[in-house]
């Protein structure tokens, strides 16, 4: 490639927005990626109205939010089907303009590779190191290859060998919890449309929500369990659906049939990790994107809405100032404050989630149903209207 583009490493869901803003922006831009393969992942995802914000500006929300569901409200229960709250998220999404969509990541991956074409992301790319001097950077990969650029964005996730290199002393934290998802789909609609259901019970936390319509007319829905558990824990071989069911079992309806009806093969499970807000990004011509620079618990579901923010920014601040190095340090200082903000809420939001004693969970749950969602509802306005283009 050329010594005047952008390498990104890392073909994830950042790494992905920030090529597709930066070509916009007018930058040459190569992104490598370490798997073989895109495997359609089956995982769901929640794209809050910030995010789809930022895929308006790309151009791109009407694809993204018609690649799934959006949402207008969320109700909370108790396990056992108490309403603890009621969310009206559609008001939130009217003021921003934009709504909030579940759909499924290998659906949004598609959406991004398609608006890519062909040749800007080689797979089977897996990034060993880089070499940055006064003439730009230089980046090396497994199989030997090198290439060179003008800068380098680390959008290699939660284990970024770029950040591992900037920063050797950074390790990710563990959260203390693990997550199960799964994806089924189902006959009749489960919940009703528009609405996504969250329920909390002895040291667990169980969603719903809906990805849209299968090709078939099917309900495609989502779940997810958060429960706590040592670190690297494993299920048994094709134990996924009982370690999940021994959490919820005689849970309000539809969580355990939802998980009955789900393919050992559609559930995932996933360590919760994060990092302490980085003091730093990057050096000269690299930076980092996503999770590498700061990945969150995630409780308010913004870990990839806020990669998706840091493309749009990087990629206005690239275009507005020929000198990358300093283009770079900009990005940084206008995205740090506003990720460990959003990485604080979450893990505040996780810490009354989990309660395992009963007389906790009862006053969390007492607090749940007084306080009036105009509190959770502003708290959410000041993430989801966030003007992150203009901050
Ligand atoms: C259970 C769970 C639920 C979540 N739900 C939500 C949600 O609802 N909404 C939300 O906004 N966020 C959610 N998140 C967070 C979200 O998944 C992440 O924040 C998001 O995927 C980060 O995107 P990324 O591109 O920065 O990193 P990743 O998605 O991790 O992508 C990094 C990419 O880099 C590649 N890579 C790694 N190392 C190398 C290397 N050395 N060389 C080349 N390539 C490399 C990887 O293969 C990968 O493709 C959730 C996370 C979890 C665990």
């Amino acid at each position: 490639m050329s010594s005047r583009g952008v390498i990104i490493i890392g073909g994830g869901i950042g790494g992905l927005c920030a090529a597709i803003a930066l070509r916009q922006a007018g930058l040459e831009v190569a992104v490598y990626e370490r798997a073989e393969v895109y495997r359609p992942l089956g995982a769901g995802l929640s794209l809050w109205s910030n995010a789809m914000r930022a895929f308006e500006a790309l151009g791109l929300a009407r694809k993204v939010a018609d690649a799934g569901a959006s949402w207008r409200e969320t109700v909370m229960h108790r396990w056992d089907g108490k309403v603890l709250s009621r969310l009206s998220v559609e008001t939130l999404c009217r003021e921003v303009g934009q709504p909030t969509v579940g759909l499924l990541r290998a659906e949004l991956q598609q959406v991004l590779l398609r608006e890519l074409g062909p040749g800007v992301v080689h797979l089977g790319a897996a990034c060993t190191g880089f070499h940055a001097d006064g003439d730009g950077v230089r980046v090396t990969f497994a199989d030997g290859r090198e290439v060179k650029g003008d800068c380098l964005i680390g959008a290699d996730g939660l284990r970024s060998v770029v950040r591992q290199q900037l920063f050797p002393e950074v390790r990710p934290r563990y959260g203390g919890r693990t997550s199960w998802r799964g994806v089924v789909n189902v006959a009749s609609e489960v919940i009703p449309e528009g609405s996504q259901f969250e329920l909390y019970g002895p040291g667990a936390r169980f969603g719903i929500c809906h990805l849209g319509r299968s090709p078939e007319g099917t309900w495609r829905m989502y779940w997810f369990l958060l429960a706590p558990a040592p670190e690297g824990g494993q299920d048994a071989a094709g134990g996924h659906q009982e370690a999940v069911l021994s959490h919820v079992r005689g849970w309000m309806e539809p969580v355990e049939s939802l998980v009955l009806a789900t393919p050992e093969s559609n559930i995932l499970r996933t360590d919760i990790h994060y990092l302490e807000p980085l003091p730093r990004w990057g050096e000269g011509p690299v930076t980092l994107l996503g999770d590498s620079a700061h990945a969150m618990v995630t409780d308010m579901a913004q870990g990839a809405c806020q990669a998706i923010e840091d493309a749009l920014v990087l990629a206005k601040l690239l275009r507005e100032d020929s000198d990358r190095v300093r283009a770079l340090r900009s990005y940084e200082a206008r995205r740090r404050p506003r990720t460990a903000h959003i990485a604080e809420l979450s893990l505040q939001a996780g810490s009354i989630r989990y309660l395992r004693n009963p007389v906790a969970r009862w006053g969390r749950d007492l607090l749940m149903q007084a306080l009036p969602p105009s509190v959770a509802l502003n708290q959410l306005r000041r993430v989801l209207g966030y003007d992150f283009l203009g901050a």
